[in-house]
């Protein structure tokens, strides 16, 4: 770190000697081990938000960023059953469903600019009708900026269609995908691979598309699933690979901890406590020193530990969702749907700057520090709810 981008880490006074030790490393330039990670998930969660939020201000000043968009999933339908998913159902199922193009046209509110397209490996869609969900999502509104599909569905295109992830990462950008999302690394553990989701694939897989896209120009973001039945060494050796990809490829915007839901699935009994988020996002933004943001994924964090992490070095919020089905399904706890005025007003609360972003990081708008005087518009923030919330795993 130089001076210059180090004025918060170096000004700080830290007592604890694990965290100590991390902002020393830091300073002179270093990254956090493996091991360092790890212990530091024993230190007190108060000092680490401190110096993770001195490492997001000497990135982005009080910045935080976010999206108005919508999650659009456009069938549930998935040849896949892994263990943690509540979403996906069999073709046939009652509740499985498959929008028309009216629907995934009608999706595409004037308002939004970013849409987020992810849903289940359906059994009966050929690689066409994936590339015309972008298509139409785009020609509904060319100014929008598509993320869609994740490693896993581009695994499956590979396979539906026999040929490399570059050339299906080709149509798809004719299509008008314009980044990926980051869903379906879950944990890069073989072992809790073969407990939970052996059908998906693996670690190698899922990093060798990201490289590639990133290769290609297209950017995308990187997740990690935790609070099921993965260890904290494990959360940490995620990190430490995501950020060795970066090292060779570089490509990401974010990196998002999403907060396993237990909903129906049996894995765990209940989601991991908001100390725990905390200290992974606090201990993500320490080790990655080469991915512009931490996430805050206010859907599956709920809204009032996602605005507490933005002081423990989270810098984006994602987006205002207005309808998403998967995190439904698991049975999130969180709002529905916040409106624009709601997370602006969640970013000033936490003591921070609102800039609204597209999917591409460019900046639409930044709102000035203090509400106006008729604001507060929904109080605690949970006014304008406008569908279903929902956690994505993928
Ligand atoms: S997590 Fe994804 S791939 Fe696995 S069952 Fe659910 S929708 Fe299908």
């Amino acid at each position: 770190m130089s001076a210059h981008a180090s004025r918060h880490v170096s000004s700080l006074k830290l007592r604890d000697p694990e965290v100590a030790g991390a902002q020393r490393a830091l300073l002179e330039g270093g990254r956090l081990t493996q091991e360092q990670g790890v212990r530091l998930f024993d230190a007190p969660v108060l000092e680490l938000g401190r110096l993770a939020d001195a490492v997001a201000r000497d990135r982005h000043g009080a910045r935080v960023y976010f999206t108005v968009n919508r999650q659009l999933n456009p069938t549930n339908v998935c040849v896949l059953s892994c263990r943690f998913c509540d979403y996906a159902k069999k073709a046939g199922d009652p509740d499985a469903y498959t929008m028309t193009k009216e629907q995934i046209v009608a999706h595409v509110d004037p308002a939004i600019t970013e849409n987020h397209i992810v849903g289940g490996l359906h059994n009966k869609w050929r690689f066409e009708d994936y590339l015309n969900v972008v298509r139409w999502v785009k020609e509904a509104k060319p100014s929008l900026s598509v993320k869609a599909f994740t490693a896993v569905e581009i695994d499956f295109f590979c396979r539906l269609t026999k040929r490399d992830a570059a050339w299906v990462l080709e149509r798809l950008r004719e299509a008008g995908l314009d980044a990926l999302p980051g869903g379906g690394a879950e944990v890069f553990s073989e072992r809790v691979r073969r407990e939970i989701f052996h059908q998906k694939i693996g670690a190698q897989r899922w990093m060798e598309i990201h490289e590639t896209a990133h290769g290609m120009g297209i950017p995308s973001n990187a997740t990690l699933l935790y609070g099921h039945i993965e260890t904290r060494a494990e959360r940490v050796q995620h990190m430490i690979l995501l950020r060795e990809l970066e090292d060779r490829s570089p490509g990401f915007f974010a990196f998002i901890p999403l907060a396993f839901q237990p909903g129906t699935t049996g894995l765990v009994r209940r989601q991991a406590s908001a100390i725990e988020d905390l200290k992974t996002i606090a201990i993500s933004r320490l080790l990655f020193d080469n991915v512009p943001h931490v996430k805050s994924y206010w859907v599956m964090l709920g809204q009032d530990t996602a605005g507490v992490a933005l002081n423990f070095g989270a810098s984006d919020m994602d987006g205002t969702i207005g309808v998403e089905k998967i995190a439904h399904a698991a049975l999130a706890r969180s709002p529905v749907g916040l409106a624009e005025e709601a997370m602006v007003h969640a970013i000033r609360e936490a003591g921070k700057l609102p800039v609204q972003r597209d999917a591409l990081y460019r900046v639409i708008r930044e709102y000035p520090r203090a509400e106006p005087a008729a604001a507060a518009p929904h109080g605690d923030g949970r006014g304008e709810q406008t569908a279903a919330a929902s956690a994505v795993t993928r």
